[in-house]
């Protein structure tokens, strides 16, 4: 089962999250067919989506990211809710890009840098919160850094990454962040750059250790308190009468026209690829009600 772990380093000056996100990333692959960089991508993205949905407060709070550097992938847009379930898409899941010198997967190429990293709070009506951000390097993790220090004001590290397999299915996937407090010093800050320096890719200890509170605990022995814990998920909260609700924003005369000329229609959940069938007598009843109430 994936996991966040949220804990305090540096007498209380920074906070911890680390999160093991094999499991989800690879139900996204299944839902998605998402080709081994296409893979990263939107893992990645949904890593670091699991840690932002945990430092949501209310129950219906929602948090969504939306990245589109103008690369081969297309738009990646990802939600991430307080009870730990994110889902999400790719425009385009069929993307293998290697970088030729490193050979590994080129994520910077295939999200590209001419573009933004968008984070939108669903808190409220009242109260939601935008903040965008241009791409740095469209490696994901480099670029929510950056956001988090220049949107929030909150100097933030982060290690995220993903492993994928020979027969293109996920090895192993996970986030590390680490976030200075306000009242952090010197100090506190030195000691946090000298952690992150020492690491080797999360990817990769994911891989070794299996227990994520085992690896805080190699990382940091007695100087971290665990705050909380919490599983998490890929799932869509989407259902037929959600996708019913949609079509009756529909004119009268396009559902007429499903009706006569196509006998029902298909619609297909982007975030999980569900597709949901109405046929001629569903849209017969939605249209019936439709009118009645105009
Ligand atoms: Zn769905």
């Amino acid at each position: 089962m994936d996991k966040l772990i949220k804990g305090l380093i540096a007498d209380g000056h920074a906070r911890v999250y680390l999160a093991y996100t094999t499991d989800l990333v690879e139900e996204a692959r299944k839902h998605h067919d998402l080709w081994p960089t296409a893979t990263a991508a939107l893992g990645r993205t949904l890593s670091i989506a699991t840690v932002m949905g945990g430092m949501l407060k209310g129950e219906d709070e929602k948090l969504t990211i939306q990245i589109n550097g103008g690369g081969e992938i297309g738009t990646i847009m990802v939600d991430a809710f307080p009870n730990g379930k994110v889902r999400g898409f790719v425009s385009e899941p069929h993307v293998m890009l290697v970088n030729e010198k490193t050979h590994k997967l080129d994520v910077g190429k295939a999200v590209g840098t001419n573009g933004y990293l968008r984070v939108i709070r669903d808190i409220s009506l009242k109260d939601d919160f935008t903040g965008t951000t241009a791409l740095q390097t469209g490696e994901i993790g480099e670029d929510f850094a950056y956001y988090f220090t220049v949107s929030e004001q909150i100097p933030t590290a982060i290690s995220v990454g993903v492993l994928v397999n020979d027969d293109m299915t996920t090895k192993s996937a996970g986030v590390f962040m680490i976030q200075m407090m306000p009242q952090a010093t010197e100090a506190d800050i030195t000691y946090c750059e000298n952690i992150i320096l020492g690491l080797k890719p999360i990817s990769t200890l994911v891989s070794e250790v299996a227990d994520p509170k085992e690896l805080l605990n190699e990382i940091f022995g007695d100087e971290i308190e665990i705050l909380e814990e919490q599983d998490l998920k890929f799932e869509c909260n989407c259902s037929k009468h959600r996708m019913l609700e949609a079509l009756t924003t529909l004119k009268e005369e396009d559902l007429e026209e499903m009706i006569k000329e196509d006998h029902g229609c298909e619609i297909v959940c982007r975030y999980c690829n569900t597709k949901y069938h109405f046929n001629e007598d569903d849209l017969s009843k939605l249209l019936s009600e439709k009118r009645k109430k105009a």
